[in-house]
């Protein structure tokens, strides 16, 4: 019998479901996906009926898996007992996704835990591995009979999803050939952070915001996702993907949609109207376009020389022409947002971290207080990361005797207990899929508009000679051309310090 609980005043039943993760030797299992499994357990999502087969190459015992997956769960445990029930869901297959006989072997442990622990066929496949291996997996999947008739069947991968449109597409077909749509849950983890979540809320549930979301009231808006971390180990990976495709294709992408699509009448309704945004992206097709709107960047040594510059990282080319920094203008071709750039910035080793929206209204006409020289904007600014929460930019009358104007920030910053109650990005994500929720999993049709967006960046600035790399400094805010760009529009980056 599935287990009932109370959850945050709603009623909530534990789900049946056999999870198995490929790639389960990884950073991402060891760092996220463990974590975020137990406390789905412990809030008690998964409880009972539950099992996860982890495979990859290395030949380890259940026993060496479970102490890995206790490391890796460790300053989330608050009694042994709950551990040791947690651990003792967790089965470890040693498997080369290239090798057809170990998924034989995998279907029989599949059936196994499957009546052992009554899962009545439901299966998350996560792929917590390199794209490359995602048709050869699905493909066995599917031959090896892995797909149940019985309960669901869903399968969940991790990005890059391709490298651009074509790839992209051919990795689709491959998948398409085993699973459906339907049955597909693309992460971008950021559609699983709380903020991000947030943004719908804020939009749709307040007239005073929803009823200006346009045109003819918003001058522009500011996407940010700054990084203070250089490439770090993953230098390898950055020289053949830079910011454009790493950041800029998936999750800038993504919250722009979030932030510019028409109300959704349903949550069933959110992802169809993310398409129609991002379909309407205004496409750059001739170099000049791409070059007046778009500009890159590549850090270089800080100023104290105390930070290496990206070209010095062992795994990345010595003369790489890569971008570690991009900022672009982004139109929408559509009745809402005729004429509102949307402007977008995106880095590496820069000075701040900060991922955060700021929507910028128009200045308001009074004559009586406006004078001259305009009012301020107001401005709403939604923290994502590290900070979260709101803050409106509101103008009032200066305390005295005068009619000018001082301008006030109505801030709300959760505290760390917002942080810590609220469910970190995987353990959402996970627990949508179990439950058959898509929303914030991304649909073939956003990723394909999205990389056809971007593509043609990238290819105008592939088929350029060599840019004038590094032309920023380790640390710092970033290439003087992200703030001509949109300071050449009369407008100003929301930078924080
Ligand atoms: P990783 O640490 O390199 O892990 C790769 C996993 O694949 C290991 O468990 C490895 O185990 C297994 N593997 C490799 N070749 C195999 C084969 N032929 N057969 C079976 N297993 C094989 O990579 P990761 O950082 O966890 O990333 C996994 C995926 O998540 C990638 O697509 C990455 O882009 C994405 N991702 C990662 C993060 C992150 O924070 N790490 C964040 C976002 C997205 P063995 O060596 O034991 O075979």
């Amino acid at each position: 019998m599935l287990a009932y609980f109370i959850q945050g005043g709603q009623l909530m039943r534990e789900q049946n479901v056999l999870i198995t993760l490929f790639g389960a030797t990884g950073d991402l299992a060891h760092r996220k996906l463990y974590p975020a499994l137990f406390r789905l357990f412990q809030k008690g999502f998964i409880k009972n009926h539950f099992a996860v087969i982890g495979t990859a190459r290395r030949e380890w015992t259940d026993e060496y898996f479970r102490d890995v997956i206790k490391q890796s769960v460790q300053s989330l445990v608050k009694s042994e007992d709950e551990l040791n029930q947690f651990l003792s869901h967790f089965y470890y297959q040693p498997h080369n996704v290239t090798d057809t006989h170990h998924y034989v072997v995998l279907k029989e442990l599949s059936e196994e835990l499957d009546a052992k622990y009554q899962i009545e066929g439901n299966r998350v496949f996560y792929l917590a591995m390199a794209p490359t291996f995602f048709g050869t997996i699905t493909e066995h999947l599917k031959a090896e009979g892995l797909i149940t008739e019985q309960g669901y069947n869903r399968l969940i991968i991790e990005k890059p999803f391709g490298k651009d449109y074509a790839s992209a597409e051919e990795l689709n077909n491959q998948l398409r050939q085993s699973f459906e749509e339907k049955q597909i849950y693309r992460i971008d983890h950021y559609l699983g952070k709380e903020m991000i979540q947030n943004i719908s809320a804020v939009r749709f549930a307040n007239r005073v915001f929803e009823a200006l979301w346009n045109k003819e009231n918003i001058d522009h808006v500011q996407i940010s996702l700054l990084e203070q971390v250089s490439v770090e180990e993953r230098g390898g990976y950055y020289d053949t993907s830079g910011a454009l495709r790493d950041m800029v294709q998936n999750h800038i992408l993504q919250i722009l949609a979030l932030v510019a699509m028409e109300p959704p009448v349903s949550f069933g309704d959110v992802r169809k109207n993310k398409i129609k945004v991002l379909e309407q992206l205004r496409p750059y097709t001739t170099a000049e376009e791409v070059n007046k709107n778009f500009v890159r960047g590549q850090y270089g040594p800080s100023v104290d020389g105390l930070k290496p510059g990206y070209r010095e990282d062992a795994n990345v080319a010595d003369d790489s022409n890569m971008e570690t920094y991009v900022a672009g203008k982004v139109f929408i071709d559509n009745e809402r947002w005729e004429g509102v750039p949307f402007y977008v910035r995106t880095g590496k080793s820069l000075h701040s971290k900060e991922t955060i929206i700021d929507v910028v209204f128009k200045e308001a006409n009074s004559p009586l207080f406006c004078g001259i020289d305009g009012c301020p904007s107001n401005r709403i600014s939604i923290h994502i990361t590290p900070r979260e929460g709101f803050c409106f930019v509101i103008n009032s009358k200066a305390v005295g005797n005068t009619i000018a104007l001082q301008t006030s920030h109505l801030e709300k910053i959760f505290d760390e207990n917002f942080a810590m109650s609220s469910p970190e990005a995987y353990e959402r994500l996970i627990l949508d899929c179990i439950e058959g929720d898509m929303t914030n999993f991304t649909h073939w049709e956003e990723v394909a508009a999205s990389w056809k967006y971007v593509d043609s960046i990238r290819q105008t600035w592939d088929s350029e000679i060599a840019a004038e790399f590094p032309n920023y400094a380790a640390g710092s805010k970033g290439p003087q051309s992200g703030y001509d760009l949109i300071e050449r529009d009369g407008r100003k980056w929301v930078d924080r310090d």
